[in-house]
């Protein structure tokens, strides 16, 4: 098979949606008239100042001497993962399931339903970081306290990295020599605008680097197997957070999460097959608080995106949410949700099922490594989420998810 076995199109319906959004001019997130620096632009977001930076210093000094006990790692499942195919009775009943496996922090390997039996489904990682330090140096910067649960090349084959902002924890560097490997073919990469020269610099061509504005979309059609295709629309949504590898790139390039549909096979009933929707949530924050004691009044602006997200797409069968480097809050609030947050995110995408992720990798923030998961139980437990539909799994997992069953979470709030 050659590099022309996955395509990515523009479908006329997603050309029309991007021409409508240009007819109403600038868009509020772009800073200039061209997207040549971005912003957050909501009541929700607080630009940090000068004493804020001054107050997290004497926290942020502390934290870069400490590492977390080996008794609290342990406390973290690691397993090597089995992609949901080491039980050939689990992936004849997990065929129509969502498969998500997490690699750690917030990558994720997703594969979609398959449609025909002994096929594997389309293959999308998300947020792949396998490095030791999330910096860009392998000599300093915070360093992993769980491994990845493999190596790179234990990846089955995929058909589409995903990139939700440029942040070292959440950013892929590919390894040496990314285009000498011979077949399969190698995956196309979905990330936000103002990456493409990254991606040259890479080596990367780009028809096989696709960088997105908020709510631009591409449609996706891999071989699966010899004789057969499958297709997913990939969507790129807002987030609030911020980008920059340097002090000179702040803002440059965008941020945001993505959503990914299957699109049914040629010849498939629409009305019958149930079409997989999944979330990415990347990196973001919901609300800014005003102290880190208190997590701040109930009628504090909240990043509305997400309530637009929940409206367009109805539904999600599977949702990728972070949970953690959240403390203190009143610095971390604006660019990192705490579990509180994250299940308002939930609610308001209408997710029926999610994962937590952004944590059990590195120590990024002043709370502890074990206590985002349990916070979003409590938070969970609080806000009436039913048991079970949003928690979290251990590295290496594979977890599945039903397509189409049930109503979302926000759909009837
Ligand atoms: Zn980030």
């Amino acid at each position: 098979m050659s590099t022309s076995a996955i395509q990515v199109s523009e479908t006329s319906a997603q050309a029309s949606a991007r021409a409508e959004r240009e007819k109403s001019g600038r868009p509020s997130h772009w800073v200039h008239a061209k997207p040549t620096e971005f912003k957050n632009p909501w009541p929700s977001f607080r630009s940090h100042t000068a004493k804020d930076f001054m107050e997290l210093l004497p926290k942020a000094l502390s934290q870069g001497t400490t590492s977390p006990s080996k008794a609290a790692v342990a406390e973290i499942p690691l397993q090597k993962p089995t992609w949901g195919g080491a039980d050939p009775k689990l992936v004849a009943e997990n065929a129509h399931k969502i498969k998500a496996t997490w690699l750690g922090h917030a990558c994720f390997l997703v594969e979609l339903p398959s449609s025909t039996a002994g096929v594997r489904g389309a293959r999308i990682l998300f947020d792949p970081v396998f490095s030791d330090r999330c910096s860009p140096s392998q000599w300093i910067g915070p360093k992993r306290f769980t491994p990845p649960p493999c190596a790179l090349e234990d990846v089955p084959e995929i058909d589409a990295i995903v990139i939700s902002h440029n942040h070292y924890d959440q950013s892929w560097t590919p390894p040496p020599s990314p285009t000498s490997s011979p077949a399969p073919p190698a995956p196309h990469v979905f990330a936000p605008i103002g990456n493409a020269h990254y991606f040259h610099s890479l080596g990367i061509p780009a028809s096989r680097a696709h960088c997105l504005d908020w709510w631009d979309a591409r449609r996706v059609t891999t071989h699966v197997s010899e004789k057969h295709t499958a297709s997913f629309d990939i969507t790129f949504t807002p987030g609030q957070h911020f980008t920059g590898r340097g002090i000179l790139d702040r803002f440059k390039t965008l941020w945001g999460g993505w959503v990914v549909e299957a699109v049914p096979a040629a010849g498939e009933d629409t009305a019958q097959a149930k079409q997989a929707k999944v979330y990415f949530g990347g990196d973001t924050g919901y609300r800014s608080v005003p102290s880190s004691t208190d997590d701040g009044p109930e009628d504090l602006p909240v990043c509305p995106a997400f309530k637009e997200i929940g409206e367009r797409w109805g539904s999600f069968d599977f949702a990728m949410i972070p949970i953690g480097a959240y403390a203190p809050r009143k610095f971390m609030s604006p660019i990192h949700c705490a579990p509180r947050d994250s299940v308002s995110i939930f609610k308001d995408i209408r997710a029926r099922r999610a994962l937590g992720m952004h944590w059990g990798a590195w120590v990024l923030t002043t709370e502890d490594i074990l206590e985002p998961p349990k916070l979003l139980a409590k938070e969970c437990a609080k806000a009436g989420v039913k048991e079970g539909a949003f928690g979290v799994c251990g590295i290496g997992e594979t977890v599945t998810f039903s397509v189409g069953e049930g109503e979302g979470e926000g759909s009837s709030a």
